[in-house]
This record gives C-alpha cells, sequence and structure tokens, in this order.
C-alpha cells in the first residue's frame, strides 16, 4: 500500500497484480506482492530511496523494507520491434522483452487470465481486459490469447500451467491443454538455470504429489528429469514408482505441518534409481563400492544439471546421502558410530527408511538403525557387537552345523 499511495502521490498509476490479486481474491494469503506502473524503473528510483534495478531481459525496480521486497514493474509494450517483426526465435520464443507499454498491454502480455488482474487503489475496483473475472469465478485457468503461440513464446508457461492448476485447484481450459503434448519438447531449450527455479516452486510448495502426476500426465516431466522418468517407465515391479511418489508425499506432509523442507532430499530421491543402477554397474567393472557410487553420483549429477542446473551444495548433499546408503549395511567395530556422526547421517536415515518402507531396503536394517541412534550408549555397544545374531543372518547360520553332522555321518 505504502509504495502504491507513493507513486500514486508523485503523479503516476500504480496497480497491484497478478499472484497477489489472484490469491487474495481466492482468500488467501499472498506469497509476495507485486506491482505495475506507468513509470519507468529509473523514475521508481527516484521516489524511493531503498529501490534497486534489477533484471537484464526485463528491467525492474525492488523497492526494500526490511525483509520484505515489493516488484515493481513498469508496464510491458507489445512483443513487436519497430519494424512490426517478433523479436522471436526460429520456435517462437521471444528473444528480448523490454519495451514499455500501456497497462492494456501488459495486461495481455501476461500468461494466464487469472494472472493479469490488477487491483486500483484510486477507485478499489479490478481492472480486467481479459475475462479474468469470469475464469477466476468458474474456476479456470486459461492463457490469455492463442496457446500455441503463447508456449512457443516462453515454453515455460507450459509448467506454470500445471502449477497454477493444481496450487489453485482450478480446471484447465481445454484449448490449453491440447498443445502441451505437442510443445512439451520446446522445455529442452529452456536454461536450466531457469528449470532450476521453477522444479523448486513446483516440488516444494506442497502440491509436489498433484503436480508430479499432472507434469507425467502431459508429458512435461521428462524434460525436468529425464533420469527419474526412465527409471519411472523401465520397472515394473512397482518399486520405483513407489519410491518418488513417497518422498513427493512426505515431502507435502511435512509442509502441511510446518516442518523444514531441503530441497536436495527429494531431489535426491528423483535420481537414486540412475545412481543405484550405475553404481552397480561399476561394481561388476570391478570399482570399489565408495568408489561405485562416488562415480556414479558424478554421472548422474553432471547429466541432470543440464535440464535442471542445482547449486553446487545441492549436488554435495546428494552425493552423500546415495554414499551412505550401501555404508548403512556395515556396521561392524567403529563403523556405524562414525556413519551416526555424519553430518547428513539423519537425511541419510530417513532415505533409508523411505527405502525400506517401497520395497528398496532391507525393513530390519532401517529398523536396527531407528533403533540404534536412539540407543544408550551401552545398547549401542551390544547392538554392534551383536550383529550377527540379528534375525536374517541366524537361520544360515542354524543350518550349517546340520550338514556338517550329516557328512561325519
Ligand atoms: P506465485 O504465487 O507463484 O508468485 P505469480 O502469479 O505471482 O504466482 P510470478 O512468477 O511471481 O507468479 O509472476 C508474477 C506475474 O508475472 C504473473 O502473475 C504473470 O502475470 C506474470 N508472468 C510471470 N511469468 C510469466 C510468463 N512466463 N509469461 C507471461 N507472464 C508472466
Ligand atoms: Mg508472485
Amino acid at each position: 500500500m505504502k509504495v502504491l499511495y507513493r507513486l500514486k502521490s508523485e503523479g503516476y498509476d500504480a496497480y497491484l497484480v497478478g499472484g497477489c490479486v489472484r490469491d487474495l481474491l481466492l482468500g488467501r494469503e499472498p506469497k509476495d506482492f507485486d506491482v505495475a506502473t506507468n513509470a519507468s524503473p529509473e523514475q521508481v528510483k527516484q521516489v524511493f530511496r531503498n529501490c534497486r534495478i534489477v533484471g537484464r531481459r526485463f528491467r525492474l525496480a525492488h523497492v526494500i523494507f526490511g525483509r520484505d521486497m515489493i516488484e515493481v514493474a513498469t508496464f510491458r509494450g507489445a512483443d513487436n520491434d519497430a519494424k512490426g517483426a517478433p523479436k522471436a526465435d526460429q520456435e517462437g520464443r521471444l528473444l528480448r522483452d523490454n519495451n514499455y507499454g500501456t497497462l492494456a498491454e501488459d495486461a495481455v502480455r501476461r500468461d494466464f487470465t487469472v494472472n493479469a488482474l490488477y487491483y486500483n487503489i484510486k477507485d478499489f475496483s479490478i481492472v480486467d481486459y481479459v475475462g479474468g473475472m469470469e475464469d477466476h469465478k468458474a474456476g479456470v485457468i486459461r492463457l490469455i490469447g492463442e496457446p500455441e503461440l503463447r508456449y512457443r513464446e516462453d515454453p515455460v508457461r507450459m509448467i506454470r500451467l500445471v502449477r497454477f492448476a493444481v496450487k489453485l485447484g482450478f480446471t484447465v481450459n481445454p484449448a490449453c491443454e491440447q498443445p502441451i503434448f505437442q510443445l512439451a519438447e520446446l522445455l529442452a531449450n529452456i536454461p536450466a538455470a531457469r528449470l532450476q527455479d521453477e522444479a523448486l516452486k513446483l516440488f516444494l510448495s506442497g502440491y509436489a504429489v498433484q503436480t508430479y502426476e499432472m507434469l507425467r500426465h502431459y508429458g512435461l516431466f521428462e524434460y525436468l528429469y529425464p533420469a527419474a522418468e526412465k527409471s519411472l517407465t523401465s520397472e515394473d515391479n512397482g518399486f520405483p514408482k513407489m519410491f518418488i511418489a513417497k518422498a513427493l508425499a512426505n515431502t507435502d506432509q511435512r509442509i502441511a505441518e510446518g516442518k523444514s523442507i531441503a530441497p536436495y532430499f527429494l531431489f535426491s530421491t528423483f535420481l537414486w534409481d540412475a545412481v543405484s543402477i550405475q553404481a552397480e554397474k561399476n561394481i561388476l567393472a570391478g570399482l570399489p563400492e565408495s568408489i561405485a557410487y562416488q562415480q556414479a553420483a558424478s554421472k548422474v549429477i553432471s547429466k541432470q544439471v543440464q535440464h535442471t542446473a542445482f547449486p553446487k551444495h545441492i549436488g554435495m548433499a546428494m552425493r552423500d546421502v546415495w554414499a551412505m546408503q550401501p555404508r548403512f549395511l556395515a556396521r561392524s567395530g567403529s563403523k556405524a558410530f562414525r556413519l551416526l556422526s555424519h553430518p547428513k547421517f539423519r537425511a541419510a536415515y530417513d532415505f533409508l527408511v523411505l527405502r525400506a518402507e517401497t520395497g528398496g531396503a532391507d525393513k530390519a536394517l532401517a529398523i536396527w538403525w531407528t533403533e540404534f541412534q536412539s540407543a544408550s550408549e551401552d545398547k549401542q555397544q551390544y547392538m554392534v557387537a551383536n550383529l550377527n545374531k540379528s534375525a536374517p543372518k541366524k537361520r544360515k547360520r542354524r543350518r550349517k552345523p546340520t550338514v556338517k553332522t550329516q557328512r561325519h555321518e
């Protein structure tokens, strides 16, 4: 409000726009607030001391209030250059996007009708050029303009469609649905850093299960995580499917309970199947187990970052979690204690439990580690010293003497 009123008192037009208007109309608390204005970024900077100009593809003003930041964007114009030719590449993707325009022009170049509603402080009204209010009331997510053209301009809109449909509980307008099946492959040309930003919003907003299902339905998931898609389609014993699905469900549940979420954890489950298959191959080729896992992790990560470019620390954390999985089996001597003191133990243990719950690891092993970490030190020592007495190995041991006795006879 402060930003809107300051701009107004300086003689500019200023509106709340986008997700915040859409969410407020649903009675939800917006994640952030975006402002659209006819003031240029430089003019906005003159009005606010606490302001910096950001962005190259499109310049924006960020007005900072302590921890909060309000994004102030100047109205964008139509996507045509002086000769009237669109600034797009062969596939129709927008290359430049930096000319200013009017409110009406700004509205039609937004993505979805429900994202193009403007709240006007002058008369407390909603300005709607695209039928967004009608769609909002009907709970419909619909692209502004001709769907195929709009997807070609920016293929990320296909992913955004899924994100908003799920998050808002809206249905997808059928005309916006059909082109996705043909155009999904255009995502292959989107910079991996941008897809990573989208991936975080897709899977860490509390609706990961539904989002994942809808992405797979439209054939979009494979452009984000090809290795995961491959494991999901190649296995039919039900295990990999359950593993990722359970990881997604756990993520949603944690968010619903207000617990913290480590992004690397979910992404490490997406890639686990690829890593473990590659590690097995490396072991068969004669590599020691730990090196086999390290090399498998490097290979899978270097392929994945071509699609979603996550930062190095995320890759490091994933490696730790994967590398600890085979180590959970070797518990003798001080090994179990060393594992327990590893900084990523908790995540790796959660990962093991998830595997055990979905048929990918021994349940008894997960139970052992559950007991071990909360046991007293004496009990821990006892558990490590008596590993061989644990259920699975017991039967084999008993059988051996029987065979020997028979031989003696
Ligand atoms: P969220 O609640 O996730 O923040 P949002 O609608 O605010 O949802 P943003 O990504 O913050 O989404 O974008 C703000 C607004 O900018 C959108 O509501 C939309 O009007 C416009 N916009 C964003 N991305 C695009 C795009 N790729 N093409 C066209 N318009 C876009
Ligand atoms: Mg927003």
